[in-house]
């Protein structure tokens, strides 16, 4: 591991100017996943600034109907919050679902949507990977893959991103809120939080260097029934295959609307906006299901070890919905 100089910041604008003041810094909360990378010599701060004590770690209601939850909320304590259990249930199954207990009680609401790709050759020093080494190449597009993507995806970069919180706050049309090193801040859908990999897989979200996140919004609870199932090697403790957010309104055997997001299948949570349209309207029905699992699946492109994820994720889109639509 590279030695670093620490620093424990006093207020989130300190923070972000902290970072900003040097290139090589970075902001750390829990640190259940930026340890880790740095213990392999993947992550090499010079300088990290501890923003975990900051007070940015209530829920609060918003004047709107929403929610507010702040920055370093514990992924445990968002989990279990009566208001995100009751109004937001696809928020609280979709973190459950993500890591362990001891995780989650250590991990942030604002680290866990900026974790980094689990992609096997991004955590090996020893293999191409152009995301950890731009211009090296991609050791996964010819290699074991998987678990990697099936939309979005590039001839540079076909890592996923791992969050489960990630699919369930852009199923909720979730935001985030940011400041920057001089004090202004911004808001960002989730949706938009995360790039695609293009030719610069290296860089991953909206944020600039020493924009921090401060706290993750939620709009008052749409209408219908809300569920996250994932698709996962084993019943705990590990990455999703695939994973589908779906929140389906129904009365009268017709679909009054639906939003989809699918996690395990890109680079960022992935909002299907065209099997959305075709389920507004539709009468519930299996071939409903279908056509809509067709049309989020449309555009996808497997590279031989996850081509098994393309009919996997087109069946938990349908079984999901049925799920919403039967239990509504
Ligand atoms: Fe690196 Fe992305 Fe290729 Fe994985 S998929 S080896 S993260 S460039």
């Amino acid at each position: 591991m590279r030695a670093f100089t620490y620093e424990r910041a006093g207020d989130a604008r300190e923070a972000a100017a902290a970072v900003a003041a040097r290139p090589e810094a970075k902001f750390i909360s829990g640190g259940t996943n930026l340890l880790d990378l740095m213990k392999l010599d993947i992550e090499r701060p010079a300088h990290l600034v501890d923003v975990s004590r900051l007070p940015l770690d209530r829920i609060e209601d918003t004047p709107e109907g929403g929610l507010r939850i702040g920055a370093q909320v514990r992924n445990s304590d968002l989990a279990a919050d009566p208001r995100v259990r009751s109004r937001y249930p696809v928020l609280s199954q979709a973190m459950l679902a993500g890591a362990s207990g001891q995780i989650r009680n250590k991990a942030s609401a604002g680290g866990n949507l900026l974790q980094r790709t689990r992609c096997y050759y991004f955590y090996d020093r020893n293999m191409p990977c152009n995301k950890r080494e731009p211009g090296s190449g991609c050791a996964a597009l010819e290699g074991f893959n998987r678990m990697h993507a099936i939309l979005g995806a590039s001839e540079a970069c076909i890592a996923v991103h791992p969050s489960d919180m990630a699919v369930a706050m852009a199923a909720l049309d979730g935001s985030v809120e940011t400041i920057s090193p001089d004090g202004e801040t911004r808001t960002i859908p989730v949706g938009d939080l995360h790039r695609l990999p293009g030719t610069t897989p290296n860089v991953e979200t909206e944020l600039g260097h020493g924009e921090m996140i401060t706290a993750v919004t939620l709009p008052p609870a749409p209408p219908g029934r809300q569920i996250y199932r994932k698709v996962r090697d084993r019943a705990s403790y590990a990455f999703a295959l695939v994973s589908v957010a779906a929140i389906v309104e129904a009365s009268g055997g017709g679909i009054r609307s639906a939003r989809i997001a699918m996690g395990g299948v890109a680079a960022k949570p992935w909002r299907a906006g065209e099997a959305e349209r075709a389920l507004a309207g539709a009468t519930v029905s299996n071939r409903a299901y279908t056509d809509a699992a067709e049309a989020a699946l449309a555009g996808a492109k497997a590279y031989g070890g996850n081509d098994f994820k393309i009919p996997l994720a087109k069946r938990t889109v349908r079984h999901t919905l049925a799920a919403a639509i039967e239990r509504a």
